[in-house]
C-alpha cells in the first residue's frame, strides 16, 4: 500500500510506445526532410509526445511546435468561466495553424481524450463552446480534410480514459491494457511495424480498387432494423490506409485504421438505419440511434440515450442532418475482435462499417485535388461544420452495390467481403 499520486507511465512498455512514435513519423504522416510539424497533445500523453519530437528530429524535420491542453483547465473554464464567454474560441491560434500548413506543415494530433471530460457540464455551454470552435478551427481545418498537407493521428493510454474502457481494474492495469490494445490496434507489437503497415497498406488498397472498377451508383444495406440506400457522390472515389497528399506526401492519416471509405451524395439517402455501437460524443454516450433520411435528409432521429444531445448535433446546420463518408470495415476487422468499445471514434469507426453524418472530405473524389467546393456539392459532397462518424456495421449486415440501372453486386454478406 501506498499513498503516492498513482502516475500511469510504468505501466506503458516504453519499446512499444517508442515503436508507436517511430509508426507515427514514418508511417502516419511520411515526414519530409526539412518540414515543419505542428502537433496537439494532453499533458497526459507527453511521453508519447517526447518521443515523436524525437523521431520528428531524427527524420530531418525543420521545427516541431506542440500545443498542450489539458483537462483541469479545460474543466476549470465551464465551472468559473463567465456566461458570455462561451462562444469564443481561439481563432488567432488556429488561424496561425492555417498559416502553418499553408507554409506547408505537417499536422500531428495525439488523442488521449477523456470522453468523460464533459458529462457532468451545462450542454448549452459544452455546445456553445464547441460551435465556437468549429467555426474558427474550420479554416484550418478544411487544408487537413482536403489533405493539402500530410496529417495523422495516434493514441495515447490516458488514466481517465482507461478506467472507462477497463472499469473494474486498478488505474495502472487498466492503463496497461489500453495501452496494449492500442499497440496492436496500431500494429506496433509486430517484429518489424513499418513493414506490416505496407503490407496492410497494400490490402486496403485492393479493396479500394475494387470497389473503384466497380464505380457503384449506390450501396443497399440490410439488417436488424436497417433498410437503407446510400447514393454515392458523381465522380467518388473509394480510399483507404495511405492517401496521397497534395504536397506529393503518402501519409496513413489513421493510426490505426481498417476502413475504406468515400463520399456519399448528400441528397441521394432514402431509408432507415439503426446504429450498432454507442457513439460517445464529447461526454455523451448516444445509444440505439434510429433515423430514417428523405432525399438524403435525416427527417426522424431517435436513440435510447443521448437523444438531447443528437437532436442538437442534428441542428448544428443544413450539412449536419446529411452524410458526408460511407465506410466499410469487415466485422472480422481485429479491433471488431477486441471486443472493446474503445469511446473512441479513432478505434471503433475502425471496428464495424460506419456512416458520418457532416463534412465530407474532397480527397474522396476522382481528381478531388482540382475541384472548387462548388464542383464537390454539385457531385453531392456535403458541407458542415461537424464530421461525426457513428456505427451501423455487425455480422448481421449485408451490403450490396447497386449500377445506375439497378443491378446487384454482393458487396458484403454478415458482415464480411462477400
Ligand atoms: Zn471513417
Ligand atoms: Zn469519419
Amino acid at each position: 500500500m501506498s499513498d503516492y499520486p498513482r502516475n500511469a507511465a510504468p505501466a506503458i512498455d516504453p519499446a512499444k510506445l517508442d515503436k508507436l512514435a517511430e509508426v507515427a513519423i514514418k508511417v502516419g504522416l511520411q515526414l519530409a526532410p526539412g518540414q515543419d510539424l505542428v502537433m496537439t497533445s494532453s499533458v497526459a500523453a507527453l511521453p508519447l509526445a517526447r518521443r515523436i519530437t524525437e523521431h520528428a528530429y531524427k527524420a530531418g524535420a525543420g521545427l516541431v511546435t506542440c500545443l498542450v491542453n489539458d483537462d483541469e483547465m479545460t474543466l476549470a473554464r465551464f465551472r468559473h468561466g463567465a456566461e458570455a464567454g462561451f462562444d469564443r474560441a481561439a481563432g488567432w491560434l488556429y488561424d496561425g495553424m492555417a498559416k502553418a500548413f499553408g507554409e506547408g506543415a505537417a499536422r500531428l494530433a495525439v488523442r488521449s481524450d477523456n470522453p468523460m471530460l464533459l458529462a457532468n457540464e451545462d450542454p448549452a455551454k459544452v455546445s456553445r463552446a464547441n460551435k465556437a470552435n468549429s467555426i474558427a478551427y474550420q479554416p484550418a481545418l478544411e487544408k487537413i480534410t482536403g489533405f493539402d498537407i500530410n496529417w495523422t493521428i495516434v493514441a495515447y493510454p490516458d488514466a481517465a480514459w482507461a478506467k472507462l474502457v477497463f472499469p473494474n481494474d486498478e488505474e495502472d492495469v487498466a492503463v496497461a491494457k489500453l495501452a496494449n490494445a492500442i499497440f496492436s490496434a496500431s500494429r506496433v507489437d509486430v517484429a518489424d511495424p513499418v513493414a506490416n503497415w505496407q503490407a496492410h497498406n497494400a490490402a486496403l488498397r485492393s479493396r479500394t480498387q475494387w470497389l473503384n472498377g466497380k464505380n457503384f451508383h449506390s450501396l443497399h444495406y440490410t439488417g436488424p432494423g436497417t433498410d437503407l440506400t446510400i447514393g454515392l457522390a458523381d465522380g467518388h472515389e473509394w480510399k483507404g490506409g495511405a492517401s496521397n497528399a497534395k504536397n506529393g506526401i503518402t501519409c496513413n492519416p489513421n493510426i490505426p485504421t481498417e476502413e475504406v471509405f468515400t463520399t456519399p451524395h448528400a441528397r441521394r439517402v432514402e431509408g432507415r438505419v439503426r446504429s450498432t455501437k454507442p457513439l460517445s460524443y464529447q461526454g455523451t454516450l448516444i445509444d440505439d440511434i434510429e433515423v430514417r433520411f428523405e432525399a438524403g435528409r435525416i427527417v426522424e432521429a431517435k436513440a435510447s440515450r443521448g437523444e438531447t444531445v443528437l437532436q442538437k448535433v442534428l441542428d448544428t446546420d443544413e450539412g449536419a442532418r446529411r452524410l458526408g463518408e460511407v465506410a466499410l470495415v469487415p466485422h472480422s476487422s481485429p479491433i471488431s475482435k477486441s471486443g472493446l468499445l474503445f469511446y473512441n471514434t479513432l478505434f471503433d469507426e475502425n471496428a464495424a462499417s460506419h456512416i458520418a453524418l457532416g463534412q465530407c472530405y474532397s480527397d474522396c473524389f476522382v481528381n478531388g485535388a482540382s475541384l472548387s467546393a462548388e464542383e464537390i456539392a454539385a457531385r453531392g459532397g456535403n458541407k458542415s461544420l461537424i464530421h461525426i462518424d457513428w456505427m451501423i456495421g455487425s455480422g448481421e449486415i449485408d451490403i450490396d452495390g447497386l449500377d445506375a440501372q439497378g443491378n446487384r453486386t454482393p458487396v458484403m454478406r454478415n458482415g464480411e467481403w462477400a
